[in-house]
């Protein structure tokens, strides 16, 4: 089973190499870009959290081209494990100015590969170190 995100409307479709059975836009022909963005490196929940911030991006333009480097820039800023890339000066500053004017939505990142580890250190009952500055916070509230 294989899910991956259409970086044309966003939505998780099923199959890497197929065209998108929403929008019909074929992959993007780049292989290690589909299967990046696919459940071989990420939780489906993750690529429909990209598939919001795809969508959003083509609310605020209707340059095809530009909607797709404004979404790997923000993904090699936001999210450089990822991806990273670098773009031509112009078009990230076309990118950028796009991004700033919009707000995204919020991806939760999480690797297919290191869920269970992610849901066993849950378990044990760890806490993350920013916790312990949000309970001190509350207690000086009391
Ligand atoms: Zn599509």
């Amino acid at each position: 089973m294989t899910w991956a995100l259409c970086f044309n409307c966003g939505e998780v479709k099923f199959g890497a190499i197929c065209p998108c059975p929403k929008c019909e836009v074929p992959s993007t022909g780049d292989m290690n870009l589909d299967i990046a963005f696919s459940d071989h490196n990420m939780t489906k929940e993750s690529l429909e959290d990209f598939g919001k911030v795809v969508a959003a991006i083509h609310r605020e333009s209707d340059d095809p081209e530009l909607c797709f480097w404004a979404f790997i820039r923000y993904v090699s800023i936001n999210h450089s494990s990822i991806l990273g890339v670098n773009l031509q000066p112009d078009i990230a500053q076309r990118c950028d100015a796009l991004l700033s004017q919009m707000s995204l939505p919020i991806v939760t990142l999480s690797s297919s590969q290191t869920k269970l580890a992610k849901d066993k250190s849950k378990a044990s009952g760890e806490s993350p170190w920013w916790k312990f500055w949000s309970r001190t916070s509350n207690d000086a509230g009391d």
